[in-house]
């Protein structure tokens, strides 16, 4: 989601006559865009934010700029501007604004209370990638995993219209762009125009320049086998399916607030298995979830095993403030969670070789 934002900022600053430039070192406007979904990508935006001193103007951008809000600027004095993920398209403006005042380093401003982003900044044209192109078909979230700060810094999930999609799909082949990413929190509750998700899928698959496409990521609650036929019939569609664990033991993903078993995820998975031939199968896992005792880890490692996913992208548990979670201890030594980390990435790696190998 993050790259598409900056995409999208980057198409709108040169749409409005600003110039990208290769390195930090010869701007002079700097701009971070910003996660927040754990700790440690924070800390790293904080200390890179210090970097950029000497009379530049700098940004932040994204959900650290939503969570913090003006109380960014105790954080990063140097900081300029503070802009959050639903405000992107006021950045040009806020720049020329800043320009125009000879005491510009001394102005903070800060844009936080948006709501929806206009849908012509999904259309200036600009991608990185000269052959792949991310395209946004849901923002924000209303699931409120008890872990995730994504609901309160990208707010409820709204979809884009289906014609609005498919027209940026269309401009982009016309850029000679021939691979495309569906992005949303959660792709599979889409719904616009009285189509659904599959519906998106099967018009994407007709498109006539498409050669290949994909999605990012889904709900495994809302995740059927509808879904995997239409991925084992759609000829230009990935195999590819990301279906997020997070946990095996029941007990942690009542906390989580998952709504769904460890049973019903395994059946999905079989069934992913049996009807998508073929197919590529990845996940994410958080060890280290307050409340997780050394049996709700086993449950997570045993179905690992059993599962076998080709690649598990596994974290530790950070508390993000305003979620549900950080309002319980968190309660897992820092230590046991690098045990349990390092346990289940052992194990995953050999499970991927053989994967690759079979
Ligand atoms: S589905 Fe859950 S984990 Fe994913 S973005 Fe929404 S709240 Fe966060």
């Amino acid at each position: 989601m993050n790259v598409r934002d900056t995409e999208v900022i980057s198409g709108l600053l040169l749409k409005a006559g600003f110039k990208l430039v290769e390195k930090p070192d010869n701007a002079d406007i700097v701009i971070l865009n910003t996660c927040s979904v754990r700790q440690h990508a924070e800390d790293v935006v904080w200390s890179e934010i210090g970097v950029h001193k000497n009379g530049k103007i700098i940004g932040l951008v994204g959900c650290m700029a939503q969570n913090y809000k003006e109380q960014a600027f105790q954080r990063a004095p140097n900081g300029n501007f503070v802009v959050g993920p639903s405000d992107i398209a006021k950045i040009p403006h806020i720049l020329k604004d800043l320009l125009k005042d000879k005491g510009i380093l001394e102005r903070k401003i800060w844009e936080t209370d948006g709501l929806n982003r206009p849908e012509e900044i999904y259309h200036t044209g600009y991608y990185n990638d000269k052959n792949h192109a991310h395209l946004v078909i849901s923002e924000g979230c209303s699931n409120f995993c008890a872990y995730c700060v994504v609901p309160y810094v990208r707010g409820p999930e709204r979809h884009r219209r289906f014609t609005d999609i498919i027209k940026e799909a269309e401009q982009a082949l016309d850029k000679g762009i021939n691979k495309i990413t569906l992005l949303g929190q959660n792709v599979n509750s889409y719904k616009s125009e009285n189509a659904d998700f599959k519906e998106l899928l099967k018009r994407m698959n007709a498109m006539k320049d498409l050669k290949e496409f994909s999605f990012l990521t889904s709900h495994p609650k809302d995740t059927d086998v509808k879904l995997f036929d239409a991925m084992a019939s759609l000829d230009k569609l990935s195999k590819w399916l990301h279906l997020p664990l997070q946990s095996a033991s029941d007990r942690i993903l009542k906390s989580m607030k998952r709504n769904y078993t460890k049973d019903y995820f395994l059946d999905l998975t079989k069934e992913y298995r049996k009807i998508v031939k073929g197919g590529t199968l990845t996940t994410d896992v958080i060890v280290g979830f307050p409340g997780e005792a050394e049996k709700d880890f086993q449950e997570t490692f045993d179905l690992l095993k059993k599962i076998r996913f080709d690649a598990a992208y596994i974290f530790k548990y950070s508390p993000r403030p305003g979620t549900e979670a950080d309002r319980t201890p968190d309660d897992v030594p820092q230590k046991e969670k690098e045990r349990r980390h390092r346990l289940i990435l052992d194990q995953q790696r050999s499970l991927a070789k053989k994967n690759a190998k079979s």
